[in-house]
């Protein structure tokens, strides 16, 4: 095909498996014997295609330093594969459990570079639904990518996409989403009030020891996660912010930036 999110399978070399997903194995390859690239191949029945492969074309236009760039789809033969942006130090969830950069300025720019991210997704109106440190990754120079925006809308799998399902991201998810699916920016800032909490615990799991049912009723009683070790009062403020009961109640992601580079400017 001439289309230009359609990229040529005799164009990409795989080179390794490096991990596997929701849909199926991802691996590292090159594009044009050039580009690294990962290379996610779509389990057959995994995924909604015709519906990703439309948002596809959109998701092209999403160009951020702090994104992972998605290069173009393979839907020509089955299994589909989807063409990213590779970054070599993986996913940011097992960088932080592997004690990969521990200083309290780089958990900081960890979440400013996720923020960033997350800013131009909001400025164009585009929700990511599922933002966890597990869906960001890392590169070589340690700079933090948002990746996965919006792909959950195309799994087909109940135990995830249903909110009362054992792979939805409850501990993630704002009261308005657990309990009328109500996405927004808003639902965003919530998760990543909650990604700012894995960053600075190092990893660790929310609510750990908590189970779905028992999370949903915390938070729908007011209770919320507590402060960790390597937060600063200030950090802590900037992430219970994103816990406000309200969407309305939370500020957007235009302002965290702004409160997050203060602090980074005051560290320095
Ligand atoms: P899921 O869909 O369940 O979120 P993914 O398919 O995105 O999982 O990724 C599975 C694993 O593959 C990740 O945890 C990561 O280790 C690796 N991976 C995915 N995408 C990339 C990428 N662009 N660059 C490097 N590693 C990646």
């Amino acid at each position: 095909s001439s289309e230009k999110w359609e990229i040529n399978p005799s164009e990409l070399t795989l080179m390794k498996e490096v991990g596997s997903g929701q849909y199926g194995v991802v691996c590292l390859g090159k594009w044009r014997a050039q580009h690294k690239v990962a290379i996610k191949t779509i389990n057959e029945g995994a995924m909604l295609e015709e519906d990703f492969i439309e948002e596809a074309k959109i998701m092209m236009r999403l160009c951020h330093p702090k994104l992972v760039q998605l290069y173009g789809v393979c839907t020509q033969q089955r299994p589909m594969c989807i063409v990213t942006e590779f970054l070599d130090n993986g996913c940011l969830l097992n960088y932080l459990r592997q004690g990969g950069s521990t200083s309290r300025t780089w958990l900081l720019s960890a979440c400013q570079d996720a923020c960033e991210g997350m800013e131009y997704l909001e400025t164009h109106s585009f929700i990511h639904r599922d933002l966890a440190a597990r869906n960001c990754l890392v590169s070589d120079k340690n700079v933090v990518k948002v990746c996965d925006f919006g792909m959950t809308r195309y799994v087909l799998d109940n135990q995830y996409t249903s909110s009362t399902g054992s792979k939805f991201p409850v501990k993630w998810s704002p009261p308005e989403v657990l309990h009328y699916n109500k996405y927004s920016s808003k639902s965003d800032i919530w998760s990543f009030g909650v990604l700012m909490w894995e960053v600075f615990s190092e990893g660790k799991t929310p609510y750990d020891g908590r189970s779905n049912i028992d999370v949903v009723e915390d938070i729908t009683s007011g209770h919320r996660l507590y402060r960790p070790q390597k937060a600063s009062s200030d950090v802590y403020q900037l992430m219970y912010k994103c816990w406000h009961e309200k969407p309305q109640g939370r500020p957007s992601f235009s302002e965290l930036l702004k409160s997050i580079r203060e602090l980074a400017e005051l560290e320095n």
